[in-house]
C-alpha cells in the first residue's frame, strides 16, 4: 500500500469525477519542509510560528524571522505558504513574556488577543512576513479570532506595515493574501460577514470542536467530546464553507480532522477547497481522494447534517457509501 501511494508524490489531487482539491501539509518550523516536500503536498496550509518564539529566550527579532519565513517559501517553490501569526497563550508560554495567570486560560489572553494588545511584537512579525513575501506566494491567517472588529484591526496593520515597507523600497509581494482560523463558534456563525472581509478561511478544528462542545481538549475525562463528525461541528463547518464560497473565497481545513479519512468523505462532499494535514498523511489521504466520485459525496455530505444526530451516526454513514479499507 504504502508503495502505491508514493507513486502519487508528483501527482495533483483529482478525484475520480476529475475535480481538483488542495491537499496541504501543517508545519512548526523550516526543518519540517523536507517532509512536506518528501510527501507530495501541494501547499503548506498552516506554518504555526509559535516555535519560533518557544525555541528562543528572548523575543525574535525581525531578522530572524525573515530569514525562517523566506526559507520556508522559497523552499516551497511558489506553491503557497499560509503563515499563522503567533499563537501564545492558552497553553504555550513564553519564559521572557510573562503573561497573567487567569482562571482559563483557553478563553483568555491568548493568539490575535496578545498581538492586537502588544502591537509592537506583532508588527515585527508582520514586517518579517511582508519582506519574506518576495520569495514566493504567502498568505498570512490570524488566531482565535471572534469579532470581525479584531480581523479587520488586525488586517489595518498589516496594511499600515506594507505600506511602509513598500513606500521604503523593499520588495514584496503585491498578492499576499490575508485570511483568518475560523476556530471560535461565534465566527462560524457569523462566516457570511466574516467572508466579506477575509481573502480565505481555515477551520481549526482542534479548537472549533472544543470551543463548540465546551470540552477541554487536553483533558482525558472529556475527550469522548472530541466528536468532528458531530452534526453540531458539521453545520458550522458547512456555513463556513457556504458563506466563503459565495464571497468567492477559498476555505481550507487545518486542524487534526482535516486528515481523517471519514472526515475528509463529508468534506469532499461539502466542497471545502483545501485539506491541510500532517505531512504523512497526504499521500494515504491523496489515495482515498482519487477514488471518490464527488456527486456521491455531496448527498452522503447533506444526509450528515440532516437525518444524522450524533457523532458515530456519520461513522456509519460514511462506511456506508465509501469503502475506506
Ligand atoms: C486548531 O485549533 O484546529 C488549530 C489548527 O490550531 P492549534 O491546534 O495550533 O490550536
Ligand atoms: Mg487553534
Amino acid at each position: 500500500q504504502k508503495e502505491e501511494w508514493a507513486k502519487l508524490k508528483d501527482e495533483s489531487t483529482i478525484t475520480a469525477d476529475g475535480k481538483h482539491f488542495t491537499l496541504a501539509a501543517n508545519i512548526g518550523t523550516p526543518k519540517d519542509l523536507q517532509g512536506v516536500l518528501a510527501n507530495g503536498a501541494e501547499a503548506i496550509g498552516l506554518y504555526r510560528t509559535e516555535f519560533l518564539y518557544m525555541d528562543s529566550s528572548e523575543l525574535p527579532t525581525e531578522d530572524a524571522q525573515f530569514e525562517a519565513y523566506r526559507e520556508v517559501l522559497e523552499g516551497m517553490n511558489g506553491k503557497q505558504v499560509v503563515v499563522r501569526t503567533m499563537d501564545i497563550g492558552g497553553d504555550k508560554h513564553l519564559p521572557y513574556l510573562p503573561l497573567p495567570e487567569e482562571e482559563n486560560p483557553f478563553l483568555g489572553y491568548r493568539a490575535i488577543r496578545i498581538s492586537l494588545d502588544r502591537q509592537e511584537i506583532f508588527r515585527t512579525q508582520l514586517r518579517a512576513l511582508i519582506r519574506a513575501s518576495y520569495y514566493g506566494k504567502l498568505g498570512i491567517m490570524f488566531p482565535m479570532i471572534a469579532t470581525v472588529n479584531e480581523f479587520k484591526k488586525a488586517k489595518a496593520i498589516f496594511q499600515e506595515e506594507f505600506d511602509q515597507l513598500k513606500a521604503s523600497g523593499t520588495p514584496v509581494s503585491d498578492d499576499i493574501e490575508v485570511g483568518m482560523m475560523v476556530e471560535i463558534p461565534a465566527s462560524a456563525v457569523l462566516a457570511d460577514k466574516f467572508a466579506k472581509v477575509a481573502d480565505f478561511f481555515s477551520i481549526g478544528t482542534n479548537d472549533l470542536i472544543q470551543y463548540t462542545m465546551a470540552a477541554d481538549r487536553g483533558n482525558d475525562r472529556v475527550s469522548y467530546l472530541y466528536q468532528p463528525y458531530n452534526p453540531a461541528i458539521l453545520r458550522l463547518v458547512k456555513n463556513v464553507i457556504d458563506s466563503a464560497h459565495k464571497e468567492g473565497k477559498w476555505v481550507g481545513m487545518c486542524g487534526e480532522a482535516a486528515g481523517d479519512p471519514i472526515m475528509d468523505c463529508i468534506l469532499l462532499g461539502m466542497g471545502l477547497d483545501e485539506y491541510s494535514m500532517s505531512a504523512t498523511s497526504v499521500l494515504k489521504i491523496r489515495s482515498l481522494m482519487k477514488r471518490i466520485d464527488t456527486s456521491k459525496v455531496v448527498e452522503l455530505a447533506e444526509k450528515a447534517i440532516t437525518e444524522s444526530v450524533t457523532n458515530e451516526d456519520n461513522i456509519q454513514l460514511v462506511k456506508k457509501y465509501i469503502d475506506l479499507d
